[in-house]
C-alpha cells in the first residue's frame, strides 16, 4: 500500500519556529505534517536552556497567548524562574526562566505527538517545487514526495551550516546534527535570496569538577508566576544559578590565542549577534575592562552539565580550556561540550508580508532563524503568526497580522518585513514604540481573543480567560467606586511609611501611590476579598492587571492615544497603487526602498528606512488625487 503524503500545511523543522507553527495550523483544522531531520531533537534548545528575558518574556507570553506551547512547556521544565527589571516600571517586567534542557524536548514533542490533524515525519527535506495546481511538491532526501497546498520554511541554523572550532571547520546545523544541505539551492532556484549569518555557544562544564565555594549564588523566585496563562504551573524543583567573573589572567590567554580565532583571522566572514558577543569580542571590543561576568547554570535536574552564560567563544579548544582553568572556581574544570560558532543561512525577509509568506510565492511561509533572526522566542512568535497564516489560508480565509501596537511579535514581524535585517535581530524593548500598552501581563487581554477567534485556543484557555476578565472588570469597577476610611487603612499606610489618610480615598487613588500594593490593601482593609478568584496564580494574574491598570493609568492611556493616531495611517492601503519608480516627485533612494518592499499601509511606508517624512507627504497627495 501505497501512504498519502498529500497535506494541507507541511512544517519544515521542528524548532522553536516550527514547533509553534505546526501546532498552530494543526488546532486550527489543517492536516498538517511537521517533517524535521531529528525527532530526538524537537524544541532542541541550540544555546541556552533559558526561555524568556527582557522583551523576550514579553514574546513567550503573547506566544502562550496566541494559543501555542512554549509558556505550557516553559512551566514544564523550569527549573528556575524570575521576573526580571522589577525595579522598573510594569513596561519592563520580563519573565524569565531556565530550563531543563532535556524535559523540555520531551514535553514539547508529548504535546505535539498528542494534537489532532498533526503528524510527524523524519526526514531531510530537499527539494521543493511549486506544481501547477497550486500544490507544493516537496521532496526529502529519501525519496519521499509531499504535496501541500502550503509549505512553512524553519530550519534555523541548519542551511548550509558550517561550524568553526579555532582553524578547524566541520559542516552540521548545530553541534552533533548534520546540515542542511539542499534546501537553500532549491529555494534560490524559486527566486529568494540568501545570504550568511553567525552565531556561537559557550562550553558545557561538568558540574562535579566545579568549586562552588567560588562562585556566588543567583536563586529565583518561589511567587504563583509562571509562564503560561493557563496549565499546571511549575513542575520541577527550583535549582540555582551561579555567578562568577573573568579575571586579567584569562583575558591574557583569550589575546594570544586571537590569531587563532575564526572570528579575528579572516576565516567568518558573516555577522553575528551584536548582543551576544564571544568572550573573544568582549576583550577586543572593551579592551580597557579587566573583568566580565559569567553565569554558571544548570541544564536540568537528572545532568550535571551546566552551561556558562558569557563565555561563547570559537578560539581553539586548549585555549578555551586554560582561559577557563584561570578563574578559581574553574581552576580543575571538566568539560562535556566545547564552545564553538556556526554560519549559516537566512533569506532576506523583505521577501515576506505580514503573514511570513513570500511576496512572490504564493503559499511559501518563511519563519524563524531563517529570516535573519537570534532567538528562541523570536523564533516562536513567527511560527505561530505563520502557521495560523497557513492554515488560514488553506481554508480560503482572511489573514491574520499583528500591529505594533498589539504585540511584540507584530513589531518584529513589522520590522523585519519594512527595515530588513543586516545582522542577527534580536528583540529589545526600545524597539517597541507602544511598551506600556505591550506588557507581559496582558499579553492575554491583548491577543487571546485572535486564539479564540482562529481555533488555536483550548476550551480551558478560552474559559480561564474569560474568568480572569470577569474578577478583573469587578475588582477594578469595585476599586473606582470604593471609598477607604482612615481607620481601616491607616496602620497599613504607616508601616510601609506612605502619608497616612484624613478623609476616606477611592481604591484607585490609593493604588496609584508607588508604595502600595493593592493585594497589601485588600489584606489591610478587609474589602472585597470575596471578589477575588480562589486559585493562587489566577488570583496574582488578577491582582497584579488591576494593579497596573490603576497605578499607570495616565501612561495606559496617552499611549493608546498615540496608537490611534497612528491607527488612521495603518488605514490607508497603498499596496498596488503606485508605480513608485515612476513618481518622479519622490528621492531616488525612497523610490527604490518602496519598490523594493512594496508596503501594505502608508504607515509601513513611513516606516522604511530612507523614506522621509516629505516623501510620505508625496504619497498623501497623490492618494488625495
Ligand atoms: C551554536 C548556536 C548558538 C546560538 N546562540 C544563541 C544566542 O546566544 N542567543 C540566542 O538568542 N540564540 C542563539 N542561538 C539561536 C537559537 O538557537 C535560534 O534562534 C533558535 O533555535 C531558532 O529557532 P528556529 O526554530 O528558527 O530554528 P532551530 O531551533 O535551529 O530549528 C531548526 C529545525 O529545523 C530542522 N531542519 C533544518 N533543515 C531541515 C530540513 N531540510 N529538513 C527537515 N528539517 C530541517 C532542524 O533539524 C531543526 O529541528 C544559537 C544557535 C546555535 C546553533
Amino acid at each position: 500500500m501505497k501512504a498519502d503524503f498529500t497535506y494541507d500545511v507541511v512544517v519544515i523543522g521542528a524548532g522553536h519556529a516550527g514547533c509553534e507553527a505546526a501546532h498552530a495550523a494543526a488546532r486550527m483544522g489543517a492536516r498538517t505534517c511537521l517533517l524535521t531531520m531529528d525527532m530526538g531533537k524537537i524544541a532542541q534548545m541550540s544555546c541556552n536552556p533559558a526561555i524568556g528575558g527582557i522583551a523576550k518574556g514579553q514574546i513567550a507570553r503573547e506566544v502562550d497567548a496566541l494559543g501555542g506551547l512554549m509558556g505550557i512547556v516553559t512551566d514544564a521544565a523550569a527549573i528556575q524562574f524570575k521576573m526580571l527589571n522589577r525595579s522598573k516600571g510594569p513596561a519592563m517586567w520580563s519573565p524569565r526562566a531556565q530550563c531543563d534542557r532535556m524535559r523540555y524536548s520531551a514535553e514539547m514533542r508529548r504535546r505535539l505527538e498528542n494534537t489532532e490533524n498533526l503528524h510527524l515525519w523524519q526526514d531531510e527535506a530537499a527539494i521543493l517545487k511549486k506544481l501547477d495546481d497550486n500544490f507544493f511538491a516537496l521532496e526529502t532526501v529519501w525519496g519521499i514526495t509531499f504535496r501541500a497546498r502550503c509549505v512553512i520554511i524553519t530550519a534555523g541554523t541548519f542551511l548550509n551550516g558550517l561550524m568553526h572550532i579555532g582553524r578547524r571547520t566541520v559542516p552540521g546545523g548545530r553541534s552533533a546534527d548534520a546540515m542542511s544541505k539542499y534546501l537553500t539551492f532549491s529555494l534560490q532556484t524559486l527566486g529568494l535570496k540568501s545570504a550568511r549569518m553567525k552565531t556561537g555557544t559557550p562550553v558545557r562544564i561538568d558540574k562535579r569538577s566545579v568549586r562552588f565555594d567560588e562562585l556566588a549564588a543567583d536563586v529565583g523566585e518561589e511567587d504563583a508566576h509562571r509562564f503560561s496563562f493557563i496549565g499546571e504551573g511549575r513542575a520541577l524543583p527550583s535549582l540555582p544559578c551561579w555567578t562568577c567573573n573573568t579575571t586579567p589572567e584569562v583575558h591574557e590567554v583569550l589575546r594570544r590565542g586571537l590569531p587563532e580565532s575564526p572570528l579575528y583571522n579572516g576565516q567568518i566572514q558573516a555577522t553575528g549577534p551584536r548582543y551576544c558577543p564571544s568572550i573573544e569580542t568582549k576583550i577586543v571590543t572593551f579592551p580597557d575592562r579587566d573583568t566580565h561576568p559569567l553565569f554558571l547554570e544548570p541544564e536540568g535536574v537528572d545532568t550535571n552539565e551546566m552551561y556558562l552564560n558569557g563565555f561563547s567563544s570559537s578560539l581553539p579548544f586548549d585555549v578555551q580550556l586554560e582561559a577557563l582553568r584561570k578563574i578559581p572556581a574553574f581552576r580543575d574544570v571538566s568539560l562535556y561540550r566545547p564552545g564553538y560558532a556556526i554560519e549559516y543561512d537566512y533569506f532576506d525577509p523583505t521577501q515576506l508580508r505580514h503573514t511570513l509568506e513570500v511576496k512572490t510565492i504564493d503559499g511559501l511561509f518563511l519563519a524563524g532563524q531563517v529570516n535573519g533572526t537570534t532567538g528562541y522566542e523570536e523564533a516562536a512568535g513567527q511560527g505561530i503568526v505563520a502557521g495560523i497564516n497557513a492554515a488560514l489560508k488553506c481554508a480560503g480565509s482572511a489573514p491574520f497580522t499583528l500591529q505594533r501596537d498589539e504585540a511584540y511579535i507584530g513589531v518584529l514581524i513589522d520590522d523585519l518585513v519594512t527595515k530588513g535585517v543586516d545582522e542577527p535581530y534580536r528583540m529589545f524593548t526600545s524597539r517597541a514604540e507602544y511598551r506600556i500598552l505591550l506588557r507581559q501581563d496582558n499579553a492575554d487581554v491583548r491577543l487571546t481573543p485572535y486564539a479564540e477567534l482562529h481555533g488555536t485556543a483550548t476550551a480551558e484557555r478560552i474559559s480561564r480567560f474569560h474568568t480572569k476578565a470577569r474578577f478583573y472588570r469587578e475588582i477594578m469597577e469595585f476599586s473606582h467606586r470604593t471609598t477607604l476610611k482612615p481607620q481601616s487603612v491607616n496602620p497599613y499606610l504607616a508601616r510601609i511609611g506612605s502619608v497616612p489618610l484624613s478623609h476616606g480615598t477611592k481604591i484607585t487613588d490609593l493604588v496609584s501611590r508607588p508604595e502600595v500594593k493593592l493585594d497589601d490593601l485588600l489584606v489591610a482593609s478587609g474589602v472585597f476579598r470575596d471578589l477575588l478568584p480562589a486559585e493562587a496564580g489566577l488570583r496574582a494574574e488578577v491582582l497584579e492587571a488591576a494593579e497596573v491598570e490603576m497605578k499607570y493609568s495616565g501612561y495606559i492611556l496617552r499611549e493608546r492615544e498615540l496608537a490611534e493616531k497612528m491607527k488612521r495611517l495603518e488605514a490607508i492601503r497603498i499596496r498596488g497603487h503606485f508605480d513608485y519608480s515612476a513618481l518622479s516627485q519622490l528621492s531616488t533612494e525612497a523610490r527604490q526602498k518602496l519598490s523594493a518592499i512594496d508596503p501594505e499601509t502608508l504607515a509601513q511606508a513611513s516606516r522604511i528606512p530612507g523614506v522621509s517624512p516629505s516623501d510620505i507627504s508625496v504619497l498623501l497627495v497623490l492618494m488625495g488625487r
